[in-house]
């Protein structure tokens, strides 16, 4: 089985510096990012599930940070190891201890706010390899393990994909990838960019206590040299730099949209599902949403299943009626979508509801 493999800068941009970059420099490593993104794509999550048979079960976080030394293969990875559980001093090196601490924020927030061990909830050995390429603007979760560039400074800071909202990101594509495992492309793709927005931000305002009120929404927040206050923004999609196009309604999609265009439509329904209920995020949406991803969507679902399966978690988890379900379905709402009880259309889903204790 191939997982879905995310990098996090999407294709679009590159695209779209290649097509208009100022410079012949900008243009050059926006191909050559492309290039080797393309080739991180090869690797196979069975490989994961096979190291993962011989390495005996665990109940505490493990990671280890390599050092990629520039290479640009997959087969040179990981590298040579630069910390790990056993080594915590911090290396001097910034890349190496910035991955070291938010890779263990990552697995501290899943763990302390959803019970969760883990990528695959069964204490998956977290491993990152820094310095993977040359001047390499991109940073993947691969199926198995995470590969962060330096940034080039022309796209992206240096040291910068290292921050914690990419981190998060990528790391909840492998949570999804255990779960829902959602297909990449069209809505149910959408929804795997969502899922790893919805989290990341949410670990982010976890780790610095932001509110729903206080927090900017943005993923990769200063990352992109130039103008522009991040990558993606939940709150107002569409706006994050210059060459955003995310969509944030119904009335903007079509059929085969870019998924992370129209990832900002459930994006936006959930910013605003967490502003109607105020406060901290993960604390009632990040549950709802938690306990969708875990337990009810599917390989295929689209934006209208994800509605109403938040829908009716959240009139499980907080009653009928309540000013939480009623969020989620205002939530949906903005964006253009009716959030049913799954009762009101005829659809098996076959699922069973794991309410978290
Ligand atoms: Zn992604």
């Amino acid at each position: 089985m191939i997982q879905a493999h995310c990098n996090i800068v999407p294709p679009d941009i590159l695209y779209e510096i290649i097509k208009q970059g100022k410079t012949a420099e900008e243009k050059e490593k926006a191909i050559r990012t492309l290039e080797i993104s393309e080739s991180l794509r090869t690797q196979r999550t069975v490989l994961t599930r096979i190291h993962d048979l011989r390495a005996p079960k665990v109940l505490e976080k493990r990671r280890i940070i390599y050092d990629a030394n520039h290479a640009e293969d997959i087969f040179s990875l990981p590298g040579t190891p630069r910390r790990s559980e056993t080594d915590s001093q911090d290396t001097g090196d910034g890349d190496v201890d910035n991955c070291f601490i938010n890779t263990g924020r990552v697995y501290d927030f899943f763990k302390k706010v959803f019970k969760r061990n883990s990528i695959d909830d069964d204490g998956m050995l977290l491993q990152s390899s820094v310095h993977f390429g040359t001047d390499f603007d991109n940073a993947v979760w691969t199926g198995s393990q995470m590969v962060y560039g330096d940034g080039s400074n022309v796209i992206f800071r240096k040291g910068s994909l290292t921050s914690l909202t990419v981190t998060a990101h990528e790391l909840t594509h492998g949570v999804t990838g255990s779960e829902a495992n959602l297909v990449y492309r069209g809505q149910p793709g959408a929804l795997n960019e969502h899922m790893s927005d919805v989290f990341a931000i949410m670990c982010d305002q976890w780790a610095s206590k932001e509110t729903t009120e206080s927090s900017d929404w943005l993923i990769g927040r200063n990352i992109l040299l130039g103008s522009g206050n991040g990558l993606r923004s939940l709150k107002d999609p569409g706006t994050a730099h210059p060459s955003d196009k995310q969509v944030s309604h119904m009335k903007d999609y079509h059929t085969g949209m870019r998924i992370h265009y129209s990832s900002g439509i459930p994006n936006k329904a959930f910013y605003v599902t967490c502003a109607e209920i105020g406060g901290f995020s993960w604390e009632k949406a990040g549950k709802i949403w938690y306990v969708t991803l875990r337990d009810r969507l599917r390989e295929y679902s689209k934006f209208q299943d994800a509605a109403d399966i938040t829908f009716e978690v959240a009139g499980a988890l907080y009653g009928k009626d309540s000013d939480e379900q009623m969020a989620v379905h205002t939530g949906w709402e903005s964006v253009g979508i009716d959030a049913k009880l799954l009762s009101a259309r005829a659809v098996n889903l076959d699922t069973k509801t794991r309410i978290l204790d």
